[in-house]
């Protein structure tokens, strides 16, 4: 039985984690701050005796006899991640630090959830790893973009300097069920819009590009980078590259739910990234063969039928 920490464990993608690693018999440490994870999400993990929940916040140091640290904790919406993006950046640096700090005491491995934002608006299409990217420092945006971007450079330093075994994805739009109704993201937006019959808010004209990937194909992904040998640190990208404009997704959840709700347009948030889309060849080399199984439909219906339940 492995010890295993996972910050941001009460959060969307946190908590499908949690519940995978505790599945395949682990000791699951889960640490959150509630910024916008919820004791909801992981209710139904509080039963299991190997589960253990720390309510911390990663800017401060964290102590605990760990093999291995899943890095998850920072808000992921553009809606929370900017109502403190200084709280955001600190989140991403400070907690970097904490986090590597705590592997270099433990000996132990760790995984920076890191993002396709590091591209910002990219000008290479599909994005591979070796695109450094187009990110505006002094944006909206910045203070996740360049937090994660930050968070990746501690990541190489501490293993480049100290031979802290460090593991790093980029992970593309993820959704799925446990997201929050609230989150601000565009699936659970869209959804929750049309299952309560409001209007369908598309900011811009829709036509902005972006590749959804189902949570379950990232927790697949996610645990198997956990487990390449050591010498492969990533960064790699984990995604689904089904690329869709914001008007189709719209069209989609419309068709699926068979909602009366209408599409309206609303302003493009700045530096709003035009088109997204991962090239993994590389996650297909180096995990096992590793790649989306399922397709947005398919994804969509089982958010749809989550969400169903709890609005
Ligand atoms: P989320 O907001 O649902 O989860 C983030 C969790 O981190 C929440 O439970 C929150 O309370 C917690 N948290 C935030 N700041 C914290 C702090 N200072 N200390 C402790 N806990 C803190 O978002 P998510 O979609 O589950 O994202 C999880 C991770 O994956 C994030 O690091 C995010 O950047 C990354 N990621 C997500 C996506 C996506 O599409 N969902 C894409 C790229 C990267
Ligand atoms: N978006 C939208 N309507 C919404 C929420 C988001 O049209 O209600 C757009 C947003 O402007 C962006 C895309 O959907 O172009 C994806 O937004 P999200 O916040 O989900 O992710 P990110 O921009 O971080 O990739």
């Amino acid at each position: 039985m492995k010890q295993i920490l996972v910050t941001g464990g009460a959060g969307f993608i946190g908590s499908h984690l949690c519940a995978r690693l505790l599945k395949e018999g682990n000791y699951v440490i889960c640490l959150d701050n509630f910024f916008t994870g919820s004791v909801k999400n992981i209710l139904h993990l509080q039963q299991n005796p190997f589960f253990e929940f720390v309510r911390h916040d990663i800017t401060t140091p964290f102590s605990a006899e760990v093999e291995e640290i899943y890095n998850l904790a920072c808000p992921a919406s553009p809606v929370y991640y900017q109502e403190d993006p200084i709280q955001t950046v600190k989140t991403s640096v400070m907690g970097a630090i904490n986090m590597l700090g705590l592997a270099k005491r433990k000996k132990a491995k760790i995984l920076q959830a890191s993002t396709s934002e590091v591209y910002g608006d990219p000008f290479v299409h599909p994005q591979t790893e070796s695109y450094w990217g187009n990110v505006n420092p002094i944006g909206p945006r910045s203070c996740y973009d360049e937090g994660k971007r930050c968070a990746e450079t501690l990541f190489m330093d501490y293993h480049r300097q100290n031979d802290v075994r460090i593991k790093i994805i980029r992970i593309f739009n993820t959704y799925g069920p446990y997201m929050s109704a609230n989150d601000g993201r565009v699936v659970s937006n869209f959804i929750v819009q049309a299952l309560q019959g409001n209007d369908i808010t598309i900011y811009g004209d829709g036509t902005q590009t972006r590749s959804f990937q189902y949570v379950d194909d990232l927790i697949e992904g996610m645990v198997r980078m956990m487990q390449t040998d050591d010498d492969f640190t990533g960064p790699v990208n984990i995604g689904n590259p089904g690329e869709f404009s914001m008007l189709e997704l719209a069209q989609k959840v419309i068709e699926m739910t068979g909602t009366k709700s209408k599409i309206v347009f609303r302003p493009l948030p700045g530096d709003d990234p035009k088109q997204r889309k991962p090239d993994i060849t590389l996650a297909k080399e180096k995990l096992g063969g590793w790649e989306p199984k399922v397709n947005l439909e398919e994804g969509l219906r089982e958010t749809i039928k989550y969400f169903k339940t709890i609005l």
